[in-house]
C-alpha cells in the first residue's frame, strides 16, 4: 500500500501523482485509466453522489467501444439502458460498426460503474463531497489544489499534475486565470420530471415535440420522463411571469402525450433552469495544469455529444501522458508542458468542429422556432437521406466522433475486489 493510499483511507489525502477536480464523465474516465496504469490518482467530486437529474444520458458507439476495451462490457450490460438506432438522417445500423446504437443510460449508473471499477485498483482514490476551491502555485507551476473536505475542513493536495475536469463552471479554470472564449448561446433549458404512463412510447429519446415558440425533448428514464423545455436565453423570467398554468398549457399544446402529466407541475419549484453555454479556452494548460472536458470547452446539449467528447479527452490525456506520469511518480521529474499541449492539439479539432455544428443548429433550427417560426427540416437532412455515401459518413462522425480514441494505456494492476481507497460514492438506486 502506498503512503498516499494510506492517507486517503482516512479521507485526508495530501499528495498524489495526479489530482483530478470533478467526477463527471471526463474525470472518472481519466481517474480509472490512470489508476489502471499504476498511477496514483485522486478524484475530488463536490457532490456526495452521482445522482443528479441534470446529467445527460447518451453513451455513443465510440464510448461503447471504450467500455469493451476496458473490459467493462459485462458490467455495462447490467445498467438499464435503451438502445437508440435511428437519427433524423438515417439508421446507425447502416454502419459496419460494433455497436450501431446510442445507449440511453442513466449517467449516475455509468459513473457508478467507473467508480466501482476504479476501486478495484489500489492507485485509485475518489473523495466525494469534496470541493476544490483553488490551485496551489509554486515556482510558476500549479502544484496541486486546495479543497474543502466533507467535514468543511480546508486542505491541500499536492500533485505532479492537476487536471480540471470540473465542468462548464470550472473553479480551476477561473482560479488559474486561463480565459475561455464565450460563443453566445440563444437558448436556456428548463428541466423537470413528469411521470410516464403505460401508453407512452418505450424507446430512448422517444419524445421530441416542436411547435412555433416551443421545443420540447423528453428523455425516457423508464419510470419517468426527464423533460428539456427550451426557452430563449434569459426567457425563464417571462415564463414565470405568465404563471404555472400557462406553462402547463404550453406543454399540453406542444406534446399531446403529456396532457395529463403536465398537471404534476404544481409550481416552478419543480423546474430547474439550466444555463446552456458554449465556450472554449484558447489554451488548455499551464505548467502542472490541464483542462479537459467542459472545463476546456463547454458543450451545448444539442446532439447529445458532450459526454462522449469529454470521455475522448480523458482517454487522449491518459494515452499521451501516462509514461511521463509514471516517470514523475518514480523520480519526481515534472511533466513537460509540451505534452499537455499535445493533448490540446489532439482534441481541439474535434471540439471545434462539433461546437461549430452545435452553434449552427442552435442558430438555424432552435432559435427561429423559439422566435415563433414553423420548424423546417434542414435541407442538409434531405441531402443526407438521398445520398447514401454522404449519409454514412455523417452517421459515422456522429457515432464515433472525429479522431476516435482507443485505450492505449496498460493495465498493470490486477483488478481485485474493490479496495477502500477514499470514500466511495454511496450507491443508491435512482429509479
Ligand atoms: C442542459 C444540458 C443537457 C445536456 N445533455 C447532454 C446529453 O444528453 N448528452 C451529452 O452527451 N451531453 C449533454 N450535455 C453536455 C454534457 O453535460 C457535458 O458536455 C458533459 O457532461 C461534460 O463532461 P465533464 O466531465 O467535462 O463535466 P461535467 O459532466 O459537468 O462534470 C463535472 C463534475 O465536476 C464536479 N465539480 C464541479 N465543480 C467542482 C469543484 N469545484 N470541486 C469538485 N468537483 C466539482 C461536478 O459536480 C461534476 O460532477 C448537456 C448539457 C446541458 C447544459
Amino acid at each position: 500500500m502506498t503512503e498516499q493510499a494510506a492517507t486517503s483511507r482516512l479521507g485526508t489525502v495530501s499528495e498524489a501523482t495526479v489530482v483530478v477536480a470533478g467526477g463527471g464523465p471526463a474525470g472518472m474516465m481519466l481517474g480509472l485509466m490512470l489508476a489502471r496504469a499504476g498511477i496514483d490518482v485522486v478524484v475530488l467530486e463536490k457532490h456526495s453522489d452521482f445522482l443528479r437529474d441534470f446529467r445527460g444520458d447518451t453513451i455513443h458507439p465510440s464510448t461503447l467501444e471504450l467500455i469493451e476495451e476496458l473490459q467493462l462490457t459485462e458490467k455495462f450490460a447490467k445498467i438499464p439502458y435503451n438502445p437508440v438506432r435511428t437519427t433524423p438522417a438515417g439508421s446507425l445500423e447502416e454502419l459496419n460498426i460494433k455497436y450501431p446504437y446510442v445507449a440511453m443510460a442513466p449517467q449516475w449508473d455509468f459513473l457508478d460503474m467507473l467508480a466501482d471499477e476504479g476501486r478495484c485498483y489500489p492507485h485509485f482514490h475518489l473523495l466525494m463531497d469534496t470541493e476544490v476551491t483553488d490551485t496551489i502555485r509554486e515556482q510558476r507551476r500549479i502544484a496541486g489544489v486546495r479543497y474543502r473536505d466533507r467535514h468543511g475542513q480546508e486542505r491541500e493536495l499536492r500533485a505532479a499534475l492537476t487536471v480540471a475536469a470540473d465542468g462548464r463552471h470550472s473553479t480551476l479554470r477561473a482560479a488559474s486565470g486561463l480565459p475561455a472564449r464565450e460563443y453566445g448561446v440563444p437558448v436556456d433549458v428548463l428541466w423537470f420530471r413528469l411521470s410516464k404512463s403505460e401508453s407512452d412510447p418505450q424507446q430512448g429519446i422517444a419524445l421530441a415535440r416542436v411547435s412555433p415558440g416551443r421545443w420540447i425533448v423528453g428523455i425516457d428514464r423508464r419510470t419517468y420522463w426527464q423533460v428539456a423545455y427550451f426557452v430563449r436565453k434569459g426567457g425563464y423570467a417571462a415564463v414565470q411571469a405568465a404563471g404555472i398554468e400557462a406553462f402547463r398549457q404550453s406543454i399540453r399544446d406542444t406534446a399531446p402525450e403529456l396532457v395529463e402529466q403536465a398537471g404534476e407541475l404544481k409550481s416552478f419549484d419543480n423546474v430547474s433552469v439550466l444555463d446552456v453555454r458554449v465556450n472554449r479556452a484558447p489554451r488548455w494548460h499551464l505548467p502542472g495544469l490541464l483542462l479537459i472536458g467542459d472545463a476546456a470547452h463547454a458543450m451545448s446539449p444539442l446532439g447529445g455529444v458532450g459526454i462522449n467528447l469529454a470521455i475522448q479527452d480523458a482517454v487522449a490525456t491518459a494515452n499521451i501522458l501516462y509514461p511521463a506520469l509514471l516517470r514523475a511518480q518514480r523520480t519526481g521529474t515534472p511533466v513537460p508542458e509540451k505534452l499537455l499541449h499535445d493533448v490540446q492539439r489532439r482534441r481541439e479539432l474535434p471540439t471545434r468542429v462539433i461546437q461549430s455544428l452545435q452553434r449552427a443548429a442552435q442558430q438555424r433550427l432552435i432559435d427561429p422556432v423559439l422566435r415563433g417560426a414553423e420548424f423546417k427540416v434542414p435541407p442538409l437532412v434531405g441531402v443526407l437521406r438521398r445520398i447514401p455515401q454522404l449519409r454514412r459518413r455523417a452517421l459515422r462522425t456522429f457515432a464515433l466522433g472525429i479522431r476516435q480514441e482507443h485505450v492505449r494505456t496498460p493495465r498493470v494492476e490486477t483488478a481485485t475486489e474493490p479496495v477502500l481507497g477514499g470514500q466511495g460514492a454511496p450507491r443508491r438506486n435512482p429509479a
